[in-house]
């Protein structure tokens, strides 16, 4: 089987939105200044843009898991208003040790597992070592490396405190450190050029 597409997958609170704590309503839910922006340049350049979050506010019992819908309802019409749109919207509603029945499980989709990464690669044909996982956490750069995508750290949401503080600790190192979601796919075009240019 050969795989074709770029993806670009971008972890949610923190990232693409701005992390508040855990959105138990979609009048909480609020997008990054830049971030229509720089999913309409993934969008113009025919790049999946693929959304992987994981809301264990669920399996700890913060919001039913409809609520996750309602958001994402709330994500894309924000989107759309600005012209962009996501190709894909992958969530883990599970937490290992927490929560009840089908919430409660050592799941493979919970970052920094990498089932969403891989559903994505089925679903959507790409070539994950051609892809990109943005976010702004060390274990968002650590699910891109795992499947041999790179990883970009931006400094929004719990970024600035992970690059500021935590940095002697991590076990991953970003390709990139971004300002912020736009300044991440600015500097994924040009990686994707230069590849080109290689080839
Ligand atoms: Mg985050
Ligand atoms: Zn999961």
């Amino acid at each position: 089987m050969k795989y074709n597409e770029i993806g670009v997958f971008m972890d949610r609170d923190g990232t693409v939105s701005k992390e508040i704590g855990y959105v138990n309503h979609p009048a909480r839910y609020e997008l990054l200044p830049r971030t229509s922006l720089a999913i309409k340049r993934l969008n113009q350049k025919g790049i999946k843009a693929i959304l992987a979050t994981n809301q264990a506010g669920v399996a700890r019992g913060y919001f039913e898991e409809e609520m996750i819908g309602r958001v994402h309802g709330k994500l894309e019409a924000l989107l759309e208003a600005d012209g962009a749109y996501l190709d894909e919207i992958y969530y883990c509603h599970h937490h290992p040790r927490v929560g009840e029945g089908k919430f409660k499980k050592d799941c493979n989709c919970r970052k920094p597992k990498t089932g969403m990464l891989d559903q994505g690669a089925e679903e959507l044909d790409l070539d994950l070592k051609k892809s990109y996982m943005i976010g702004d956490k060390i274990s968002d750069v650590e699910v891109g490396h795992k499947v041999g995508a790179k990883g970009i750290l931006v400094l929004t949401g719990y970024g600035m405190g992970a690059y500021k503080e935590e940095r002697d600790s991590w076990q991953v190192e970003p390709d990139y450190i971004a300002e912020d979601l736009l300044d991440a796919v600015e500097w994924i075009l040009m990686d994707i050029e230069e590849s080109e240019q290689d080839a």
